[in-house]
């Protein structure tokens, strides 16, 4: 039995209460246990154990102390490739977003890897949208098999396979798979994922299975914080995780952590997950899975990441890159956009570097590593312009338009970027840099969606989230 059967059986109005309503003694009664059960971690979750958070980070960080040690393992996210066939809201690569899409050659991988190691990165996951003919199963053999003999430990976060698909993979040499369900609410799921394969939500939530099936000793998941409530999230994400720890127990797990957060022209969460419920999910997920890794996002803020590490995170992304070629500038020959499955190349007002080379904006971000800032050859910052009269492309309903003026350099890098770039760290106006966060207002201009002109120029200024 697979786990939607069990998923469309568990008492999840009754966890969901518990983790609403829970009183202190339900609380203090579930953190003298020695092991939790599904009901504990509904305790812990709950208003009432926000109260123990001091308690419960002691515990978190003791366990996380003995079954870890001292170790926090760092990983890169690889992006081999933008394109996909799937519409979700949240996500720039969404078919329907009119963005520049490129799959790096197989060459171009290998450069990309180099670049890693060279700061230092042992582990990469290997990252693709989901499109059967430009990421095909042997395309990703072929990736895989070629970064083998180089790079000590591989992973996919690819679209969902057959088992039979995946197992030439696992011979080539990926270890581990990464797949997040996004949301497990089944409403909000066919809502959010409009067009495509991913809207098949049991084909999803059965991929960790089918993964093991095939080989896979390495097993990834996880909901994506800010789309339902992220008690109800969690409280699938451990009954899935107890379920595989039963069932697939001859691979090791790790839990993903990433939430949506408020951004500026980007997609908004639904819901609101703060700081100090983060805290509290961490602990609670480190008390009921003592074994299990965690995973965080660099895009959390660092001084958050710093006080979460101790606590429970064991695997945390780093200096990332989020589009193909990030950090070689590899791909940029092969720029095109997809309509309809078909390559349509560029004109030559959209794409040419060879009569305007733009140089590559340097990176911010700076290796956790080696502490050096990944090199950036120039030349990769290709236009998101379009002619929305020529092409009849219309933007998503979650992008904003604004009539063209010269872009900035974030917006073009958000052209390649699968779910869009780091969120800046600032969340209202007084988190903002420069004159905001001296308390004086922000003066970036606001401005909001019109009607389509003829002529108007498209620039997509939200490209955000996904998996
Ligand atoms: S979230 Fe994944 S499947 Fe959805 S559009 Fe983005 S890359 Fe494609």
């Amino acid at each position: 039995m697979s786990f939607v059967a069990t998923f469309n059986r568990l008492p999840l109005p009754d966890w969901v209460r518990r983790a609403r309503e829970a009183e202190d003694g339900a609380v203090r009664a579930s953190l003298a246990r020695p092991t939790l059960s599904l009901e504990d971690f509904a305790h812990l979750l709950s208003p009432a154990a926000a109260g123990h958070l001091e308690a419960m980070a002691a515990r978190a960080q003791r366990l996380t102390r003995q079954r870890f040690g001292n170790v926090i393992r760092l990983f890169a996210p690889l992006y081999l490739s933008n394109e996909c066939i799937n519409n979700c809201r949240y996500c720039g690569f969404s078919r329907d977003n009119p963005i520049l899409r490129v799959s790096l050659t197989v060459d171009e991988v290998l450069r990309e890897a180099r670049a890693l190691q060279e700061q230092g990165f042992r582990n990469l996951l290997l990252v693709a949208g989901e499109h059967p003919r430009f990421v095909s199963n042997g395309y990703l053999r072929d990736c895989v098999a070629a970064l083998h003999a180089e790079v000590p430990s591989l992973s996919l976060e690819v679209g969902p396979l057959e088992t039979a698909d995946y197992a030439p993979l696992v011979t080539a040499g990926a270890e581990g798979l990464v797949v997040y369900q996004e949301t497990y609410d089944r409403d909000l799921y066919a809502d959010l994922h409009t067009a495509g394969p991913k809207r098949n939500f049991d084909w999803r939530l059965e991929t960790p299975e089918r993964a093991y099936a095939a080989g896979f000793r390495r097993l990834g998941i996880g909901a994506l914080y800010g789309l339902a409530d992220w008690r109800t999230e969690a409280l699938c994400v451990a009954a899935h995780a107890a379920y595989l720890l039963r069932h697939c127990w001859k691979a090791t797990l790790t839990l993903s952590l990433p939430r949506l957060r408020p951004c500026a022209g980007e997609f908004q969460p639904l819901t609101h997950m703060a700081d100090r419920d983060l805290v509290q999910l961490v602990c609670a997920f480190r008390l009921l899975f003592p074994d299990v890794g965690l995973v965080l996002s660099t895009r959390e803020p660092a001084r958050l990441r710093d006080g979460l590490i101790p606590l429970g995170i064991t695997l945390m992304s780093a200096g990332s890159h989020t589009e193909p070629g990030g950090y070689t500038g590899a791909g940029q020959s092969h720029v095109h956009r997809t309509e309809r499955g078909r390559i349509v190349e560029l004109g030559a007002s959209e794409w040419a570097p060879a009569q305007r080379p733009r140089p590559r904006p340097p990176s911010s971000s700076t290796s956790l590593i080696t502490g050096r800032r990944p090199k950036w050859p120039g030349g990769f910052a290709p236009s998101v312009t379009s002619r929305s009269g020529k092409t009849g492309m219309r933007p998503s309903r979650h992008e904003r338009i604004r009539p063209h003026r010269e872009r900035p350099v974030r917006a073009r890098r958000a052209a390649l970027h699968p779910r869009g770039l780091p969120p800046r760290p600032r969340v209202s106006a007084t988190h903002r840099r420069g004159g905001a966060q001296r308390g004086k207002p922000s003066r970036r201009p606001e401005f909001k969606a019109r009607q389509l002109q003829p002529g108007d120029r498209l620039e997509i200024v939200q490209v955000v989230a996904g998996g």
